[in-house]
């Protein structure tokens, strides 16, 4: 061997920060209230106060798993690397799940602690015969805000608080499990995506990329999109090897709350879910407020509406970076950063590129074949099951047989994409909500986004529903902007220029509300069922 094998660990992330940016900010909204900071530095020797209180106190052992619930907080960023950097496993859990769903998950992985914030713990409590494999719970706090309970309750602060703040890393295995994410599980039990030291650095290490989320020492990043799903897209990693301002939003995730949050700390990053967005845009629009100091919003786990990516140039000077992932993927997949040619576009035709979902990053390659296993052509048109394979991707389940979703070292994301002759890839549609019309395809989504663009709809959904001629055709399903009211017609007007004719929906259905999964995006199984016959009922097929 001609080179050194130093393994890639989490650990050594937190110690190039000691090192290279100790001064370097951590600002968060607390659950308390008050805004915290500190930096890198003072972090770090949190997080080996954890670690030592892991070990001597609670005889956690490397491999066993650690389960949060919580925000993005400073403290939720502490076990982030003191679980990690013990050799245990981060598992943390979305709190927007069933209650039976997470009492699955902290069984399923045999989690041995968790450490809830104060807003969880109702939830914990009413589990509370439910979580055999627990020996304890940790509240996030300090003494002062600690809970009446019928549990046994440990204090966070308490807990770390006469612990060393020194602690050697153990040299792992970089192919040893660090942390662990379940799938929202639309259908069937969450499936858990356990992510290795290697996977984790490989993967923050390519989400700073200029061409990727460009993350720098220049940077201070606002991610909304939750520490309990999908590590935050990798940022408190990403952001720590950089040296870059990290801005935790805690439980404000109202447009209100991150604006002021965005003008105090001067953030120039922000990322999340479209609805995040659609929440502070109309904030900003009722307030007539501008952000000045953010250069990117980053758009994925949904994709971004044309509406969105305009107000955000046009109002806010601010560039949609459109991106693609999932849990399986730690989740980047791909980016659609500004290039060259993008510059050069008229406007309205980059507007229209950046709903693309990106190019892959380095590390990811991408695929797509039809329904015989045949690689289809990336020529922008051909569209067919979307499959990726890379250094941070799933090879398995977490203690899980299925095997369904792995194809010949393969990853089958689910998604039904094109992608073009420079590996630019769109989504099509997840292939379960695909409607097949007459033989031919019509893309949920794509309907969903340019019919959002009304400006008396703030939230739309789109089903397949049974047509006896066509088999499948298009409902849209849609909420009324407060105070507005739209007729079906003037939806279908509205969408006559901007689809072809054959997808305009065969009915439009307005609700109060539209029902989302743990991670944000639209539930449609149960919605699928409700209205399967909504046509013939209404005398419209
Ligand atoms: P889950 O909610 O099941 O945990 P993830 O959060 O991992 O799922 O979401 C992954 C899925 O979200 C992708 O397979 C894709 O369908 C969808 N998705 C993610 N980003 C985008 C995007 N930018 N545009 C469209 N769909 C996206």
């Amino acid at each position: 061997m001609s080179m050194m094998q130093q393994p890639m660990l989490i650990s050594s992330i937190l110690e190039h920060a000691i090192v290279s940016h100790p001064n370097a900010e951590i600002v968060t909204r607390t659950v308390e209230g008050p805004i915290h900071r500190y930096t890198y530095a003072e972090a770090a020797k949190r997080s080996k106060q954890l670690a030592n209180a892991l070990g001597d106190k609670l005889g956690v052992k490397q491999g066993d798993r650690i389960a949060t619930l919580a925000w993005n907080t400073s403290r939720h960023y502490e076990l982030y690397f003191g679980v990690s950097g013990m050799g245990a496993i981060t598992h943390t859990i979305n709190p927007r799940l069933f209650p039976e769903q997470i009492a699955y998950i902290v069984g399923h992985a045999e989690d041995r602690y968790l450490f809830v914030d104060l807003t969880f713990l109702p939830l914990i409590e009413a589990l509370k015969d439910k979580l055999p494999s627990l020996e304890g719970v940790v509240v996030l706090t300090d003494r002062e805000h600690m809970p009446e309970s019928d549990l046994e309750l440990l204090c966070y602060e308490e807990l770390i608080a006469d612990c060393s703040e020194t602690y050697e890393w153990p040299e792992l295995d970089e192919n040893a499990g660090a942390a662990l994410c379940y799938t929202s599980g639309t259908t069937g039990n969450p499936k858990g995506v356990m992510y290795t030291h290697r996977s984790t650095v490989l993967h923050a290490m390519a989400a700073c990329q200029n061409d990727a989320l460009g993350i720098d020492v220049d940077s201070a990043i606002l991610p909304v999109v939750p520490m309990f799903h999908v590590n935050a897209w990798g940022t408190p990693y990403a952001a720590t090897m950089m040296g870059a301002k990290m801005i935790f939003p805690g439980a404000g995730m109202d447009g209100a709350s991150i604006y002021e949050l965005v003008e105090s700390e001067k953030a120039t990053q922000l990322l999340g879910v479209p609805t995040i967005w659609l929440g502070l845009l109309n904030y900003l629009d009722e307030v007539g407020k501008k952000l000045d100091t953010v250069h990117t919003v980053v758009v994925g786990g949904a994709a971004a509406p044309l509406s969105m990516v305009k107000a955000f140039q046009e109002k806010h000077d601010a560039f949609l970076l459109h991106a693609w992932g999932m849990t399986e993927m730690s989740p980047i997949g791909t980016v659609n950063s500004l290039t060259q040619k993008m510059r050069e576009m008229p406007i309205e035709e980059r507007y229209q590129h950046q709903l693309k979902q990106g190019r892959a990053v380095f590390g990811v390659e991408m695929k797509i074949i039809d329904d015989d296993g045949k690689a289809l052509p990336h020529d922008g048109e051909a569209y067919g099951r979307l499959l990726v394979r890379g250094p941070w991707i799933v090879d398995e389940y977490y203690k899980n047989e299925d095997r369904s979703s792995f194809v010949d070292g393969w990853f089958d994301t689910g998604d039904v994409a094109t992608i073009d002759s420079d590996n630019t890839m769109q989504i099509v549609d997840r292939a379960k909500d695909v409607i097949k019309s007459g033989g031919e395809w019509i893309s949920s989504i794509e309907l969903e986004n340019q019919a959002v663009g009304h400006p008396d709809l703030s939230e739309c959904c789109v089903i397949g529903v049974a047509h006896p001629k066509w088999d499948e055709r298009p409902l849209l399903l849609a909420v009324r902007k407060e105070g507005t009211d739209p007729s079906p017609d003037s939806i279908r007007e509205f969408l006559e220029d901007k689809v072809a004719k054959w997808w305009l929906p065969d009915a439009v259905v307005f609700v109060d509300e539209l029902p989302h999964t743990a991670t944000g995006k639209l539930l449609k199984i149960g919605l699928r069922k409700d209205y399967a016959n909504y046509l013939t009922e209404n005398g419209l097929a």
